[in-house]
């Protein structure tokens, strides 16, 4: 094995990292913040990386961007208004505007330079979403935006954000405080999503950001996708008014899909949501016996 050149590192826990050789190195910046590197890699092609953690690679950021977004659609009837929070390379944008029910998305991120940045250089990542005529961008903090909202104003409220870092700027999105402003800000039959971090490097911010979903909305659903470039399975948690994701079987969700004309999915069907909803047992268990919420007062961090 040749060990020369220049890897990308990234710490799993605080004991264990995953590292890629880097084949070219396209961008390194600072923002106001956060460190922002776009790098091109032997084994995931494009990626970017945000404050020392990989956000998508070009390989296999369809699987957490579909996993994530179209669970949600997918439960709702007839989503049209959809709020993304964070969501910088624009990913999420491109899959919610597959919908033709959508009317509106306005997509909040604390970094315009994070857009701009990603608009140059990850273009296949949002192809022209940033530029559709039902897209609104607003650079604001999500929490801050969100309060000034007024009540039951989204059918969807995808929270894409950074992981909960120790010092970032997204722990105050993972909090009981809130989802208790998502969920004031959703029509009665709404849902949110948000992503989870890592299912088995930082379980206990898994578990312990479904517990405080839990403690929020009357239907909370624990999930999981495969994300090979996150060198793990990666957790996703949805709060529900009403509308119950475990209730549809994969005909369901095929006949959904074929029926709002989603064809070009390269990872989500009714399998494959069948499959992310069940969970294994040790997992199941972990859930079950978490008894934290994650309070303002009390956020959680990963491992950075
Ligand atoms: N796919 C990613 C992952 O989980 O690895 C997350 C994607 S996206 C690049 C994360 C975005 O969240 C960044 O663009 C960042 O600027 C934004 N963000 C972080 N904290 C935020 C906040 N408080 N309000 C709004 N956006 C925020």
């Amino acid at each position: 094995m040749k060990l020369g050149g220049v890897w990308y590192r990234e710490a799993l826990t605080e004991t264990a990292f995953f590292s890629y050789k880097i084949k070219k190195l396209i961008y390194v910046g600072e923002t106001r913040y956060q460190k922002v590197e776009v790098v091109d890699t032997y084994d995931y092609g494009k990626c970017l990386i945000l404050d020392g953690k990989l956000q998508s690679s070009a390989k296999d950021e369809w699987v957490y961007h579909e996993a994530l977004v179209h669970p949600l659609m997918v439960t709702h009837p007839n989503p049209r208004n959809i709020l993304v929070i964070g969501g910088g390379e624009g990913a999420v944008l491109r899959e919610v505007l597959k919908y033709d029910s959508v009317v509106s998305v306005v997509m909040v991120d604390l970094d315009r330079e994070v857009i701009e940045i990603s608009k140059k250089y990850l273009g296949e990542f949002c192809k022209n979403s940033f530029s559709n005529g039902k897209v609104k961008l607003v650079f604001s903090d999500g929490r801050k935006f969100l309060e000034k909202q007024p009540k039951e104003s989204f059918d969807g409220i995808i929270v894409d954000a950074t992981d909960p870092l120790e010092g970032g700027p997204s722990t105050l999105l993972y909090t009981k405080e809130f989802y208790s402003l998502v969920r004031s800000r959703l029509r009665k039959d709404g849902l949110m999503v948000t992503q989870a971090t890592s299912i088995y490097h930082s379980p206990q911010c898994f578990s312990r950001i479904y517990k405080t979903v839990e403690a929020v909305f009357p239907v909370a659903r624990a999930f999981k996708a495969d994300v090979p470039a996150y060198s793990s399975a990666w957790g996703f948690v949805l709060g529900s008014k009403k509308y119950d994701p475990l209730k549809l079987n994969p005909k369901d969700v095929d006949r959904m899909l074929k029926e709002r004309k989603i064809r070009n999915l390269k990872f989500y069907d009714g399998l494959t949501h069948q499959t992310m909803f069940i969970l294994p047992k040790n997992l199941r268990k972990m859930l079950q016996k978490e008894k934290e919420i994650v309070k303002d007062s009390k956020p959680v961090f990963m491992a950075s």
